[in-house]
């Protein structure tokens, strides 16, 4: 960022581009745009949510570095993004925090490692954890289920409640005045684009993952890490049905629900995570933004290291390394839920909601295009 106040640039990049127009069909942003000459707060964070920084338009631009104009959207628009993940964080306290340190995601996932290996230690004697056990019940002779249940209880749950806060903080920043008929027209266009990230694709070709070419990786790369978080997740509750509802306890066989979709969730999402951190680590710098680049890679690194720590339980959980393994992937997990409402993680609920937004105000440009009953453009 050249400008030492963000929004004063953003105001100045923005009218520029709303001037220009020549990236219009590229993604949404630019038709959100179109004939403002004003930029207000609520404006710029939801146009900064609503780029998905395929960097389109930094390679397109006839303005960008070294024209004077010094046009670059996608890092003005980087450093916009993390200021509205501040300003909307529930409970306020951690918007500062966020601010001030980079630091807060592998601290407290490092928190949540002594906690855990402390809790496993004080718990579990050292024949149980350095013994090879493969029995029904073998995990909670490491961590006891009261344990494991409620740190992830909690840690979820904290999760759950401070992402939705800001996300309902957020969505009342960009909110244009609607009704509630309009909300439901646009979440089906929403949803699509959400679930198929089609603004991922540069406007049809893809992203720039690091120099003029374009392809669909960071796109298929996406799908495969938050697919794999979802399976994983669905493990988790197919583990709790089968410990509640069949009265069977963890470890499960390998050809049951809950192991195979653990094994693929944990295959697709360590190797999604590790493919975006390889694209991170040959990324074009200019357009982009350090502190961004900072929050990418340590969601990034957890994520892969949740998804390689419980295969790696899997792997050896026959063995003596078993008790050692699931001790730093149980840690691992509840760091990542811990983490969750100050990590990358806010990029998802925040971009969803400025999609909605943009759906909305879509569907009132085609109606105002609309030819009218009597057959005459309004
Ligand atoms: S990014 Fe550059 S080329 Fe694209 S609309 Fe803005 S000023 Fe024009
Ligand atoms: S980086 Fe891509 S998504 Fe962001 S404003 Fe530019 S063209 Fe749109």
């Amino acid at each position: 960022m050249s400008a030492a106040d963000p929004m004063l640039e953003a105001e100045r990049v923005l009218r520029i581009c709303s001037a220009c127009m020549y990236c219009d069909g590229i993604c949404p942003v630019f038709p959100a745009i179109d004939g403002k000459h004003g930029f207000s707060l609520s404006d710029v964070s939801y146009l900064s949510n609503l780029c998905h920084n395929c960097q389109g338009c930094w390679h397109d631009c006839q303005y960008a570095p070294p024209h004077p104009f010094a046009v670059n959207l996608p890092a003005t628009f980087a450093d916009l993004r993390q200021r509205s993940y501040a300003d909307h964080l529930w409970p306020s306290v951690l918007g500062r925090a966020f601010r001030a340190s980079s630091l807060a995601v592998p601290a407290t996932v490092a928190l949540m490692l002594l906690i855990t290996v402390a809790l496993v230690l004080s718990t579990s004697s050292p024949e149980i954890f350095f013994a090879a056990d493969a029995r029904e019940g073998a995990f909670y002779r490491v961590l006891p289920w009261p344990a494991m249940a409620g740190l992830a209880g909690a840690s979820f749950a904290w999760a759950v409640i401070a992402i939705t806060l800001a996300t309902l903080r957020y969505w009342r920043t960009i909110a244009p005045e609607t009704t509630i008929s309009e909300i439901v027209r646009a979440l089906p266009i929403a949803l699509s684009d959400i679930i198929t990230l089609r603004h991922l694709g540069g406007g049809g070709p893809g992203c720039h993952d690091h120099d003029e070419r374009t392809s669909q990786r960071r796109r298929i790369l996406h799908h495969l890490t938050a697919g794999g978080f979802v399976l994983s997740g669905l493990s988790t509750i197919a583990g709790s049905a089968y410990h509640h509802l069949l009265g069977v306890m963890a470890p499960y066989p390998v050809a049951s629900l809950p192991v195979m979709l653990g094994l693929v969730g944990g295959v697709t999402m360590t190797a999604g995570a590790a493919g975006l951190l390889g694209l991170e680590a040959r990324a074009n710098r200019a357009p982009s933004d350090r502190g961004e680049t900072k929050l990418n890679v340590a969601f990034l690194v957890l994520l892969a290291l949740v998804g390689a720590s419980g295969l790696a339980v899997l792997g050896f959980r026959s063995t003596p390394a078993m008790a050692p393994l699931l001790t730093v992937h149980l840690g691992l997990v509840f760091g990542l839920f811990a983490a969750l409402p100050f990590s990358k993680a806010l990029h998802a609920p925040f971009r969803a909601a400025a999609l909605l937004r943009a759906a909305i105000d879509s569907n009132r440009r085609a109606s105002a295009r609309a030819p009218n009953a009597s057959g005459n453009s309004p």
